[in-house]
C-alpha cells in the first residue's frame, strides 16, 4: 500500500492531503480500520521534513464517505500555508463546512483550523460532495441509517503523546470555538470516541 500524501507548500507551511477509495469498505467502516488508515498515512507524514506544527503537533484526520462504488476517505493534516489561507476564505468553496466551523456567523475572525476542518474542506470541495451536501449538512444516500453517516477519526501526536502516535479524540487541545465535535454534529458526521473503539474491540 502507498501511504504517501500530496504536499501543499514547503517546510513549515506544508499541509498534506489525500483522497482514497476503498473497495472493501463502502457502506460503513470500522472505527479501528479508519484509525489504521489515518495512522498509516500519519507514519508516512512523519518521514517528511517539518511534519510538526510550532506547537509540536502532527495529526491526520480521516473522513469516510459511504458509497456503493467504494467508500471514499478524505485525509488531511493540520492546515498550514496556502491551504490555511484557502480555507480561511472558504465560504464560497465549502459553504456548509464554513458555516459550521464559524458557528453560523460566516466570519473567520479568530477562526482556528484543525485537521478535522482540513478533511471536511477536502470532501466538500471535491466532486464526491455532489448530491451529498444538502441544507448545509452532509446527507449520505442511506440517510435513515445512523450507521451510514460520514465518519471522522484522527490519529497523531501532540507534544505529550507517545512517539508512535495515538488515537486522538476530537479537540483534546486548543480553544477552538465551536469545537470539532460540535462542527461534526452540525454537519451530520459521526465521530470516533474511545467507547466506540472499545465496543468494536470487545465485539470482534
Ligand atoms: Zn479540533
Amino acid at each position: 500500500m502507498d501511504f504517501s500524501m500530496t504536499k501543499h507548500d514547503d517546510d513549515n507551511n506544508a499541509t498534506w492531503t489525500k483522497i482514497v477509495v476503498s473497495k472493501t469498505d463502502y457502506r460503513n467502516i470500522m472505527w479501528t480500520d479508519l484509525l489504521k488508515i489515518a495512522e498509516d498515512n500519519w507514519k508516512w507524514v512523519q518521514t517528511q521534513p517539518f511534519p510538526n506544527t510550532a506547537q509540536g503537533s502532527c495529526l491526520v484526520a480521516a473522513l469516510f464517505l459511504p458509497s456503493i462504488s467504494g467508500g471514499v476517505i478524505f485525509l488531511s493534516t493540520i492546515p498550514r500555508g496556502s491551504k490555511h489561507t484557502e480555507m480561511m476564505n472558504g465560504d464560497r468553496a465549502a459553504p456548509a463546512w464554513f458555516g459550521a466551523t464559524t458557528g453560523g456567523t460566516g466570519h473567520n475572525t479568530g477562526l482556528k483550523l484543525h485537521a478535522e476542518d482540513g478533511a471536511e474542506f477536502l470532501f466538500e470541495t471535491s466532486r464526491h460532495a455532489r448530491g451529498i451536501v444538502r441544507n448545509s449538512q452532509y446527507i449520505t444516500p442511506d440517510r435513515n441509517n445512523e450507521h451510514s453517516r460520514m465518519q471522522l477519526a484522527v490519529w497523531g501526536r501532540h507534544r505529550n503523546s507517545p512517539l508512535q502516535g495515538e488515537s486522538i479524540a476530537l479537540c483534546t487541545v486548543g480553544e477552538k470555538q465551536p469545537k470539532c465535535p460540535a462542527v461534526a454534529r452540525t454537519l451530520n458526521i459521526a465521530y470516533c470516541e474511545q467507547y466506540k473503539v472499545r465496543f468494536e474491540e470487545e465485539n470482534r
